[in-house]
């Protein structure tokens, strides 16, 4: 085995509904979409199952053209994933050489890690003042690769077009993991036009709830777009989930209100948190908040009462951080109400 393989931590999901078998529990730990598929995803996803025998075309054109109508861009600077997840492993494996350096600004999401390491790449963790990235700081680093993710797992918060342009200008590379950018209407996606550099990341996981389904996109250069369309798996996205993204986007009115009741519910559970003394809680422009709490063993309390919550400890936050996603207005209520309990 490869030296690098153990050294890497496995990814490590939180718990999940699953690990308690015994017991109603609500999953507030993986941002995702408390809400149902709109009625043309649910006939889609009906639709495709005749489809299970088969393989899904391996070029993917109709996806990539419905996304290409959705973001403005050409289907050729387009490449699609597995969920964002693959693309990840995907933009490693074709920018990366040995000993080239990385730079992932923590906290942030882990799995850029676990790819850039099998890479055997020189990776690099700056923590900045506030969490707030300082792209001269980057710059010194000379980085071949930069992850940015904006608005950013888990503190909330994002990015702006300056930061974003100044790493863009210093790094031969740089991904800018919009994963929950449609809950900050925020986009940089624009920048790829300027920067043929920049590859902004997508997913179908968060805002179109579709995580089960494993569909995301890369819009980029057209050059890496091809570059990731040959190393992805040929096969990856399966027929129901090329259906289901498809009809999402056909629905995307509602989407959006989904989207807007989520952000409305955010801002009211923000305001609630707030009224707990021992909680710090940080403003978001995602579809969860994180927060500091100033107590022990909250996330095992939380579980006892039904509630999953991840420990943001592993995402680089040192001390008691836990992320909070945004739940269905009951949900929220009976969590703070847990919250207040302990
Ligand atoms: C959830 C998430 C993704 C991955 O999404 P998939 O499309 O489900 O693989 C990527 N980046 C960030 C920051 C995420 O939180």
């Amino acid at each position: 085995m490869r030296d690098v393989v153990r050294f890497i931590n496995p990814y490590d999901p939180g718990l999940f509904p699953e690990d308690f078998p015994d017991k109603e529990v609500v999953n507030l730990s993986s941002n995702e979409n408390p809400y149902e598929p709109s009625e043309e995803v649910r006939e889609a996803y009906l639709r495709a199952v005749k489809y299970i025998p088969r393989y899904p075309k391996a070029d993917y054109a109709r996806l990539k053209k419905a996304l290409a109508e959705y973001t403005g861009f050409e289907v050729e600077n387009i490449a699609v994933g597995c969920g964002a997840s693959e693309l990840i492993s995907c933009i490693c494996n074709v920018l990366l050489e040995e000993l080239d350096r990385v730079v992932i600004p923590m906290p942030s999401y882990t799995l850029y890690s676990i790819y850039a390491m099998l890479r055997s790449a020189s990776i690099s963790f700056p923590v900045f003042e506030g969490y707030r990235v300082d792209p001269d700081v980057i710059a010194e680093e000379r980085p071949k690769l930069v992850f940015l993710c904006s608005p950013n797992n888990p503190t909330g918060n994002s990015l702006s077009r300056e930061i974003v342009q100044k790493v863009a200008e210093s790094a031969e590379y740089v991904v800018l993991d919009e994963a929950y950018v449609e809950f900050s209407d925020d986009s940089k996606i624009e920048m790829v036009r300027d920067y043929n550099n920049l590859i902004v990341l997508r997913s179908f996981s968060k805002f179109f709830g579709l995580a089960g389904m494993r569909v995301g996109y890369a819009v980029c250069s057209a050059e890496i777009a091809e570059a990731i369309e040959k190393v992805r798996l040929p096969f990856g996205i399966s027929y129901p989930a090329v259906e289901t993204a498809i009809a999402a986007l056909n629905s995307l009115d509602y989407y959006k209100k989904v989207r807007d009741r989520i952000v409305r519910e955010r801002e009211r559970l923000i305001e609630k948190l707030k009224e707990i003394e021992w909680l710090e809680v940080y403003p978001s422009d995602a579809n969860f908040v994180l927060v500091k709490a100033n107590k022990e063993g909250v996330v095992e309390k939380l579980a006892e009462k039904g509630f999953i919550v991840r420990d943001a400890s592993v995402m680089g936050l040192e001390g008691l951080y836990i992320r909070i996603t945004v739940g269905k207005r009951e949900d929220n209520d009976r969590l703070i109400e847990a919250l207040r309990e302990i």
